[in-house]
């Protein structure tokens, strides 16, 4: 059997002998398949791609990797926007494969194996009418979420997901197996609690579980895009004193073009505002009452659903295979120049499934879980996301400027230049963005990637730098 271009046949066999998974070389006819991802913009060509049924197929790949010389990446959802997944020459630890999930009822936790969805979790821990906190679309891998932090409906009432996870199997740079947990290896817990995929592979993960629906109610009301002029600010103060229970974010998008939007709305940008409420149901029509008041909307679609529902309900906005850059910058405040800019920019859109997203932050986030975390944006209140979706490859060179135009414009008002390290597009600023986001945190990461990855075997774009 042959080679790669990075090591002989000989090895590679081994490697296969050794394994349960499959391992895809250039060539194969799996390969194309191998290497696509979410995000269409990204075309790399890894040297392998290994496709792991468990811990130990992980560790073999590993040390395989190692000894080759060649970076490894991980693929678990395979939806981080920069494609970070995967690398040109390098080895892909491919998890799609290890989706289980364990709830334990008593304990009020669940585990779910490295390579498993948000939406494998929510539907397991919802039989129970319990739930993590995880991100808002439900083909989301809770690995790649939880490592950069994970932002979602419940995060203002319970945290980050990464402040919710408790433990984790991690396959470490030299190929072994270990478990990082407050007892066990608590640097390293404290380094995936937001520090990024730099210190080994996640083979599973434990989350504590809260107690979550069946049904919560979610706000969803289009209104023209001139009430964001005002309804920006207005729903600024609304959420600076909201009730943890209350999520919310507010977007510059288009009406869809179906029923119950009215035919001349169709396509046309409009202001929207989201909420989750996931407190009492009994409270939720009054508490989510101002979101809905703002003006005379073009259409509402609130009311009361299952959670595991609310949380798919934009996964159809963002298929495979589409093009997608993304941005975003924590923000101290939403001032009065905030609205004229998502303004002029929902205009100058040059994709009508472009968005600008404006989440509102602050409640359970700002506290640190027990043990802390390597997250260090915890004070920003908003966070300004810039997410510029399109189809077809001739649109790459408008889409990638108008965002990057938005990006330089909104980046001075942050207090810290950080960014939310889930949604960057690419790595164009490097090493200064991770510092900026990681702030104090920054030294003692590089110290504990030091420890766990002197060789520098976890590297791609957004790594932790040894040293
Ligand atoms: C449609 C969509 C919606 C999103 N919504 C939200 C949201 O609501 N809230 C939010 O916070 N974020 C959201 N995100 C951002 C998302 O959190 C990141 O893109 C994240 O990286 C995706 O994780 P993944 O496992 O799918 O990614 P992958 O591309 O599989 O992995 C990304 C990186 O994470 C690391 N990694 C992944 N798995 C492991 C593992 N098992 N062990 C070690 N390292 C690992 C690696 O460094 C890898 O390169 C969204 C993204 C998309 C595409």
């Amino acid at each position: 059997m042959a080679g790669t271009a990075v090591t002989p046949g000989s090895a590679l066999d081994e490697l296969r002998g050794r394994i349960r998974g499959e391992v895809i070389a250039e060539g194969d006819p799996a390969y194309p398949d191998a290497c696509r991802i979410w995000n269409g913009m990204i075309e790399r060509r890894p040297a392998l791609v290994v496709r792991c049924t468990g811990a130990a197929d992980v560790c073999s790949t590993v040390r395989f990797a190692r000894e080759a010389g060649v970076p490894v990446s991980v693929r678990s959802g395979g939806h981080n926007v920069a494609g970070t997944s995967l690398s040109d020459g390098g080895v892909v630890v491919d998890l799609t494969g290890m989706r289980n999930v364990f709830v334990d009822r008593d304990r009020r936790m669940v585990r779910a194996a490295g390579g498993a969805r948000l939406g494998d979790v929510d539907h397991e821990t919802q039989a129970f009418a319990l739930a993590a906190s995880f991100g808002v679309v439900s083909k989301t891998g809770i690995a790649g979420l939880t490592l950069n932090g994970g932002i979602g409906f419940l995060t203002r009432r319970l945290g980050l997901s990464c402040d919710n996870l408790v433990g984790a199997d991690l396959v470490t740079a030299d190929g072994t197996l270990v478990h990082a947990d407050l007892d066990r290896n608590a640097d390293l817990l404290w380094a995936l609690r937001g520090g990024g995929g730099s210190f080994g592979v996640a083979t599973s993960l434990e989350y504590r579980l809260h107690d979550v629906g069946p049904e919560v109610f979610m706000a969803i009301t289009f209104y023209p895009l001139e009430a964001g002029k005002e309804g920006l600010l207005a729903w600024r103060d609304i959420m600076r004193d909201a009730p943890n229970e209350l999520m919310s974010v507010a977007l510059y998008w288009s009406a869809p073009p179906e029923e119950p939007f009215p035919p001349e709305w169709h396509g046309k940008p409009v202001f929207i505002l989201a909420g989750a409420w996931s407190g009492p149901l009994a409270e939720a029509e009054e508490a989510v009452r101002p979101l809905r008041e703002l003006a005379e909307p073009v259409a509402d679609l609130s009311g009361p659903m299952p959670f595991e529902m609310a949380q798919q309900l934009f996964d159809a906005e963002y298929p495979d295979g589409r093009r997608y850059y993304w941005k975003s910058v924590y923000l101290s405040d939403v001032d009065d120049v905030l609205p004229e800019i998502c303004d002029r920019a929902t205009a100058g859109r040059p994709s009508p499934l472009t968005s600008i997203d404006v989440w509102a932050l602050g409640g359970a986030m700002r506290d640190e879980p027990e043990g802390g975390s390597a997250f260090a944006q915890r004070q920003a209140p908003f966070l300004f996301g810039i997410e510029a979706n399109w189809e077809g490859a001739d649109g790459d060179e408008a889409n990638l400027a108008w965002a990057r135009e938005l990006y330089a414009e909104a980046k001075p008002l942050s207090p810290t230049g950080g960014t939310y390290l889930n949604f960057p597009g690419f790595a164009e600023e490097g090493e200064e963005l991770l510092r900026a986001s990681y702030g104090d945190k920054y030294e003692r990461l590089k110290e504990v990637k030091a420890k766990y990855d002197r060789e520098n075997v976890f590297r791609g774009s957004f790594s932790i730098p040894v040293g």
